[in-house]
């Protein structure tokens, strides 16, 4: 009996700090002003390359074959306005349709490869992370990514006091020992390091040991 009291205490434990880490994680994360054009820059450039490469390759490759056609017996695409003669907006309507599905796949190969770059920025798993939206896609879409975004870690950000980058895991900054998720002592709440009172219960948090100048 005393057992199974502890081992449900102990999984109670277990999910009582799951959720305060993804607590943490949250405020943390809301911290962080990520801008599109910063955050598509972690994208190799290579790789931003070579899907330009490869659609400018669909691209001609697709117009050849279509204006070619007719010499191997073949419609022209798409068939309605092929058969009518109008062979530009043929080629036109077939640029475009490329250009959709293009985008389509360029917007997946980026998001993937900005999970994996974004992961290892954060300290987490990337190989398993872009496996797994990997996995996922052909069952579930883009869930991989949704879980993904719900559930990454906070970046690593310049201590408050020193400037070195701490982990958001810390506690204390390795080089100064500054606390890192100082909690109000009346109501137990987080606060912010710089915060003079607290926004919470309007206790006073100033602090024993002054920050350096
Ligand atoms: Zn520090
Ligand atoms: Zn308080």
């Amino acid at each position: 009996m005393a057992r199974e009291r502890k081992m449900a205490d102990y999984s109670q434990k277990v999910a009582g700090s799951f959720n305060e880490r993804m607590r943490l994680n949250r405020v943390r994360r809301r911290k962080e002003k990520l801008r599109f054009w910063e955050e598509f820059r972690i994208i190799p450039r290579w790789l931003v390359g070579l899907v330009v490469v490869l659609f400018f390759i669909a691209q001609g490759v697709a117009l050849l074959v279509n204006l070619t056609a007719p010499e191997r017996g073949d419609q022209i695409f798409p068939p309605e306005l092929g058969e009518h003669g109008h062979v530009i907006l043929a080629s036109l309507a077939l640029a475009g349709i490329i250009t959709l599905v293009s985008i389509l796949f360029a917007g997946f190969i980026f998001l993937t490869a900005y999970v994996n770059r974004d992961a290892s920025r954060r300290g987490m798993n990337a190989a398993l992370w872009t496996i797994l939206i990997l996995i996922f896609f052909p069952t579930w879409g883009l869930i991989g990514f949704v879980i993904y975004f719900l559930i990454r870690e906070p970046l690593p950000y310049p201590c408050p006091q020193c400037g070195a980058s701490v982990s958001a895991r810390f506690n204390f900054c390795p080089n100064c020992k500054c606390n890192l998720q100082p909690s109000c002592q009346q109501c137990k709440r987080e606060v912010a390091e710089l915060d003079k009172f607290c926004p919470y219960c309007g206790n006073d948090l100033a602090s024993p040991q002054p920050p350096n100048p």
